[in-house]
């Protein structure tokens, strides 16, 4: 390996460099890992996707149970909150994941380097004082949260958190503010919605969402106003001040004004999540040293190989433009890491499903209907529509979840699905059969004509496909 000190350095171990490393290992090259945080696994173990489907998961069931949902099928408890514990399987599902990941990197002999990279040249970095040579280098170092101006988030005080503050919060907010209507707003807003909070949903665009098909945003909006969630539209939030209330204790108090432009006014909250998106991390990482350059939007450009402009530099996951998935993140370090051994290493970034996990889920993969038509030149008889209301499915009916929808969007002519979308209590869990039919090229015919088990949530995909040609069998 001449001078080299490994074949493979991958900088940062979320979700995309412990799996590239991983897999850079499994195919007989020497790997390293660096990671600054004091635990492997990146944003999603430590402060994302896990903690927070813990905390969805837990306050799901307080809410079944204190919500009257349980009743209803003749199950009666009067649910009591224990905060802490709730805190504790938390923490203790990312210990244990992080520890996972710790025992790969053993198994698979890859070494961590404790601390934050920066390059020094374009194949040396310096990591806790030490220069480290490498043939390969893979970026991987992730997101972290959009700061908003006027708006400085102190997750210590409790009271204007991020996602990591509104994770660990020590006690449920009489009145949650959430700036952003988008995945992460939205989760942890019904955590905290679902354990008592009142909560109130700020978003500059006209509706939630953004980026999801038209239908399923506007169905969501209506289910999650239902559940009790307020949402103030085509509004910005212009400052954010903390302010001492009478008798002690402190509170937010909020700025508004229509998107639009118009008059100011004031809100005020317990506490204030901003989650208005992540940027990607790529400050104090000495790009220049590198020679590498980034896009307007501050992200690493590569190729569908994810090679960069710089030989031998590679880079995956939130730091790249796409959307910022942990999946996508995975699926991108593998066939990195593939690419570097000489293999094929592919990614199809047009099958790429994204989930919101509230209740009930949102799931979607491929074109949105408004993108289809737009792709079709305009032309909306290009484009057939399916829909399926889970009302009319069997199982969500039986399960009292009437709630959601499923939509298949295909080509006219050829029938070839374009676009999957559903609303259903486990509509993460369906999306995954309609990815596997659009990464095989199914036809809505091909989707309509498999048998699917019954009494399931996923005969709603069938009956969607089946309505694309006008033939469900349930309405
Ligand atoms: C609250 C929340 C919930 C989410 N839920 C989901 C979900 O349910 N499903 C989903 O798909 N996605 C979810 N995401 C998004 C997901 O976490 C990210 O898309 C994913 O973690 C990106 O992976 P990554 O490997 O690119 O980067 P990251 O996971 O961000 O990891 C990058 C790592 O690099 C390290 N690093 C950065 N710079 C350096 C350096 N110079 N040297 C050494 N180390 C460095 C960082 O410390 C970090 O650990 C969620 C995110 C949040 C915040």
């Amino acid at each position: 390996m001449s001078d080299f000190d490994y074949d493979v350095l991958v900088i940062g171990a979320g979700p995309g460099g412990y799996v590239a490393a991983i897999r850079a290992a499994q195919l007989g090259l020497k790997t390293a890992c660096a990671e600054g945080r004091e635990t492997l696994g990146g944003t999603c173990l430590n402060v994302g996707c896990i903690p927070s489907k813990a905390m969805l998961h837990a306050s799901e069931y307080f809410e079944a149970a204190a919500g009257g949902a349980m009743a209803a099928m003749g199950i009666k408890v009067k649910p009591e909150l224990d905060l802490g514990t709730m805190h504790g399987q938390r923490k203790d599902a990312v210990k244990g994941l992080t520890g996972g990941i710790e025992f790969l990197f053993k198994k698979n002999k890859i070494d961590w380097l404790k601390g934050y990279a920066q390059f020094t040249s374009k194949d040396t970095v310096e990591v806790a004082g030490k220069s480290v040579r490498a043939k390969n280098i893979i970026i991987a170092t992730g997101s972290s949260v959009t700061p908003l101006p006027g708006v400085e988030v102190d997750n210590d005080k409790q009271i204007i958190v991020d996602s990591t503050g509104a994770l660990e919060l020590a006690k449920v907010p009489g009145h949650m503010v959430v700036i952003g209507g988008g995945v992460i707003g939205l989760e942890l807003g019904s955590v905290w919605r679902r354990l008592g909070a009142k909560v109130t949903v700020v978003e500059y665009l006209d509706q939630i969402l953004p980026g999801m098909d038209g239908d399923v945003r506007k169905d969501a909006n209506k289910i999650f106003k239902k559940q009790g969630m307020e949402f103030k539209l085509k509004t910005k939030v212009t400052k954010a001040a903390v302010a001492s209330v009478k008798g002690g204790g402190k509170k937010a108090v909020l700025t508004l004004e229509p998107a639009a432009g118009g008059d100011a006014e004031t809100l005020e909250a317990d506490v204030v999540l901003v989650s208005i998106g992540r940027r990607p991390n790529t400050d104090g990482l000495g790009l220049d040293k590198a020679g590498l350059a980034l896009n307007q939007r501050g992200q690493i450009e590569t190729d569908h190989d994810f090679s960069t402009q710089v030989p031998g530099i590679w880079a995956i996951g939130d730091v790249i433009p796409g959307p910022m998935l942990a999946h996508k993140a995975e699926d991108e370090g593998i066939a990195c890491a593939e690419n570097i051994a000489g293999l094929t290493g592919i990614v199809n970034h047009d099958v790429i499903p994204s989930v919101v996990y509230t209740w009930p889920e949102i799931a979607g993969v491929g074109l949105t209907e408004e993108q289809a038509i737009e792709k079709a030149g305009g032309e909306k008889g290009e484009v057939k529509v399916g829909k399926f209301p889970m009302m009319a499915n069997s199982r969500a009916k039986t399960n009292h979840e009437p709630d959601g929808f499923v939509k298949v969007i295909a080509d006219a002519k050829s029938d070839r699905v374009l676009g999957v979308w559903c609303i259903a209590s486990v509509a993460g869990t369906m999306i995954a059969q309609a990815a596997q039919a659009m990464e095989f090229g199914a036809t809505s015919e091909d989707i309509a004509y498999t048998c699917h088990a019954h009494p399931t949530h996923s005969e709603a995909i069938k009956e969607a496909a089946m309505a694309v040609t006008g033939k469900p069998i349930h309405i």
